[in-house]
């Protein structure tokens, strides 16, 4: 049977940045470790810190010590996360060459976290991919709940898409579509994905998808089988605070690698390797992680009758 998939996709681990912003501060000596311990499992991007202000969101607030004591690899491209421009110049400053902006699609979610419109930071995100075109860097722009949010339940693709092309006509690098409270569904990733398509044929996608409702691994597939072949995933699923209900990991690094290696998709990465550093993060975390694969392992794995 032939199946249309890519022959290969780019994963971005997001665990550093992503899934430790969500859990409870761990030290940055763990935070180097994970970095370099992940650096080994052949992914080949990493977002490894965001510039926030401390007070905002203290798990990041070691960014810049974080990022100098990682031991760099030549084979992994670092990004870091620049929610505002003085997140931005602080991320060029201190060396990094990709940054990712984030903007809501949906009004009431930008607006509960930075009490500004979408259009408001749309207009500081094309402020932010200038400076950062003068200094010879690039810019994603992270469209968040790109499918859906807490305050306004279904995002319009319509609405989702307008975001987007403002982003692109501003001169972002390309666009990512972030799931942030997990409300995509195979169906919707098509039905969004497509409009982007349609209307911005050769833009860069990135796909980022939170495993809330069980579907994410289900949306990785739908966006395989329209090309897609970007995705974010976190180590072990890490993501999500633990307390709040509806705990919203990302999907787990090393079961979007088990999958897409099963079908044939390469991803450069290790399986086992992945899983040995979700079991080093679910360590560092002190809690279980929803990583299934972390749990049974790979099914090549056997054990002694
Ligand atoms: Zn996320």
């Amino acid at each position: 049977m032939s199946w249309e998939l890519p022959d290969r996709i780019s994963v971005r681990e997001v665990g550093p940045r992503d899934g430790l912003q969500n859990e409870d501060p761990v030290p940055t000596d763990a935070k180097v470790a994970l970095i370099e311990a992940l650096s080994g499992t052949g992914v080949q991007r990493i977002e490894a810190v965001s510039f926030v202000r401390p007070s905002a969101i203290p798990q990041m607030g070691d960014a810049d010590e974080v990022w100098q004591r990682v031991a760099k690899k030549p084979s992994v491209r670092y990004s870091a996360l620049a929610p505002n421009l003085r997140g931005a110049l602080r991320a060029l400053d201190a060396g990094f060459t990709e940054l990712e902006a984030v903007v809501s699609a949906s009004e009431t979610h930008n607006r509960t976290n930075v009490n500004r419109s979408t259009g408001q930071s749309l207009d500081e995100i094309a402020e932010m991919i200038a400076r950062a075109h003068e200094r010879g860097a690039t810019v994603q722009v992270i469209v968040s709940t790109a499918w859906g949010c807490p305050y306004e339940g279904d995002v319009p693709t319509e609405r989702t898409l307008w975001v987007a092309g403002r982003a692109l006509a501003d001169g972002a690098d390309s666009v990512s579509f972030g799931d942030t409270t997990g409300m995509a569904t195979p169906t919707r990733v098509r039905d969004l994905v497509g409009a982007l398509r349609s209307a911005h044929p050769g833009a860069g996608l990135n796909l980022h998808f939170h495993n809330t409702r069980g579907t994410g691994l289900a949306n990785v597939l739908a966006a395989l089988e329209l090309g897609v072949a970007d995705f974010d995933a976190a180590v072990g699923g890490l993501g999500g605070c633990p307390y709040a209900p509806g705990a919203t990991g990302n999907i787990a690094t090393e079961e979007l690698v088990y999958m897409a290696e099963d079908m044939g998709v390469a991803t450069g990465i290790d399986t086992d390797a992945m899983i040995a550093v979700a079991g080093q993060a679910e360590r560092l975390i002190g809690r279980t992680l929803p990583s299934q694969v972390l749990r049974a392992g790979p099914r090549t794995r056997t054990i002694p009758a």
